[in-house]
């Protein structure tokens, strides 16, 4: 389960989080440019609190989030 992924798509785009890489440091919801990221309460992380849900519709693939992640809990497609 430990690499279980979380996939947003949309018109080409992708998001993928890890949730068992996530601990839920929330950087990446601080560093997003367009305020797309938030906590998911439904899927918890390796501490057991929330992982990290994308709004994908408004996700312009810049990767800040993926580079910023300490635990390599996200990828982004172009
Ligand atoms: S930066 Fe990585 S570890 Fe931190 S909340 Fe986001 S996905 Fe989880
Ligand atoms: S790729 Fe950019 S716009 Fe999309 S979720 Fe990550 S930081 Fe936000």
């Amino acid at each position: 389960m430990a690499h279980t992924a979380k996939k947003f798509e949309e018109k080409g785009k992708t998001w993928t989080q890890f949730p068992k890489q996530c601990k839920s440091c929330y950087l990446c919801i601080a560093t997003c440019p367009q305020k797309c990221l938030s906590q998911d309460e439904k899927v918890l992380g390796y501490y057991g609190q929330p992982s990290v849900k994308c709004d994908i519709k408004n996700c312009v693939q810049c990767k800040k989030c993926e580079t910023i992640c300490p635990d390599l809990a996200i990828r982004v497609k172009d």
